[in-house]
């Protein structure tokens, strides 16, 4: 997500709701005491995770905001599940440098939004973007206008943050979202997410089927749960996601399984992949998609000292292979994906990447139906 077009809410109705002194500090939190903000405050937790309104006049990026191929659409900046190689900490970092200069955070709040190393607060201070539906209904009037000179437009959910984390079960924004394109045909959709809790919204992806081109993407980048454990903070275990994707199969939806990053070295061998080609099948994914690791700047103080701790005699070839870049190497990038289609193939699966996946967007009308 570019989160260029997200503008900060004022005062609003919202209420800070700072700790009283008797209370116990946050378990666990990096970020050290919570101080007042002008950034109105919806709830907190133990753990230490606040969450924070924001009211954008847009929600939905267009792709010369992102310079991504595609319409993208975020409903929380942040995200809990804190993986170490998320590559979105810097639409977070945009959102909270944004707040301060509209003054809405001090100096002392901004370092708290930062956090000590700069990566803590994209897992513990969560925009929520409240009021979603008045942005996304004059979004839908632009996206529509434009979408009659390019009608092959398509709109991916959970760019930069999971639009299934933990703050969804109390908020509730992806679904609200997903009800208001329901209302649409003709549309392109995409949707990504590492989140048992997608299998909530079975009926709305049944409806939006109905009447548009939509695939769920499960994402999940081994079976193997220390590993998961060691590299994402706070995401479901494979097995959970893996039963999700089934149920969202089982009932029709067109869903399947996204492998992204593949980890050079750790994840990326053949006996690991088939597993989880073998997974995916089982769990009725209608396709599976992988691609390698990025590591931008951004990325490398997170992930970075994970690998030292974890695999200490990678993480300098890591260093060297990613010098000066935040692609995979050329080479490396292209042997994956000879693999990855060989697979794909064996498996039983469409030979296509989620990029090839937006080139070949649904022709046709498209059409918005009355708000
Ligand atoms: S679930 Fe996705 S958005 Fe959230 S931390 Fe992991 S990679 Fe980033």
């Amino acid at each position: 997500m570019g989160g260029s077009s997200d503008s900060l809410a004022s005062s609003g109705d919202g209420r800070e709701l700072s700790l009283p002194a008797s209370h116990p500090r946050p378990l666990g939190s990096p970020l050290g005491p919570i101080r007042r903000s002008n950034l109105p405050v919806l709830d907190e937790r133990l753990r230490g995770t606040k969450f924070v309104t924001l009211q954008p006049k847009s929600v939905l990026n267009s792709p010369e905001q992102t310079g991504m191929d595609f319409w993208s659409l975020n409903p929380y900046v942040g995200c809990e599940f804190g993986c170490s190689y998320c590559y979105a900490r810097y639409a977070h970092r945009y959102v909270v440098q944004r707040a301060h200069d509209a003054g809405k955070l001090s100096d002392a709040e901004l370092a708290e939004f930062q956090g000590p190393h700069g990566w803590e607060a994209f897992e513990q201070r969560i925009f929520v973007k409240q009021q979603i539906l008045a942005a996304l209904d004059s979004d839908l009037r632009r996206f529509f206008r434009r979408v009659r000179q390019q009608p092959r437009d398509t709109i991916v959910i959970g760019t930069a943050t999971d639009p299934y984390q933990p703050a969804e079960r109390r908020f509730r924004l992806t679904r609200a979202v997903l009800a208001r394109l329901a209302q649409c045909e003709g549309l392109s959709i995409g949707l990504i997410t590492k989140s048992s809790l997608v299998a909530r919204d079975t009926d709305l992806f049944a409806q939006i089927q109905r009447h548009n081109d939509l695939e769920v993407h499960v994402s999940l980048i081994t079976l193997d749960v220390a590993l998961i454990r060691a590299l994402e903070s706070r995401s479901p275990i494979p097995a959970v996601r893996l039963r999700a994707l089934k149920r969202l199969t089982d009932a029709g939806v067109n869903a399947g399984l996204i492998v992204a990053p593949v980890l050079p070295g750790i994840t990326d061998d053949v006996p690991r992949l088939e597993a989880l080609f073998h997974a995916a099948r089982v769990a009725g994914a209608r396709f599976l998609t992988a691609s390698p690791l990025r590591l931008y700047p951004g990325i490398r103080d997170r992930f970075l000292p994970v690998l030292d701790a974890h695999f200490p005699e990678l993480a300098d070839r890591y260093r060297r292979a990613y010098a000066g870049r935040g692609a995979a190497p050329r080479d490396y990038a292209r042997a994956l994906s000879r693999r990855i289609k060989r697979l794909q193939v064996k498996w039983g699966f469409p030979v296509w990447r989620m990029s090839d996946r937006y080139e070949k967007r649904r022709p046709g009308p498209q059409r918005e139906l009355p708000l």
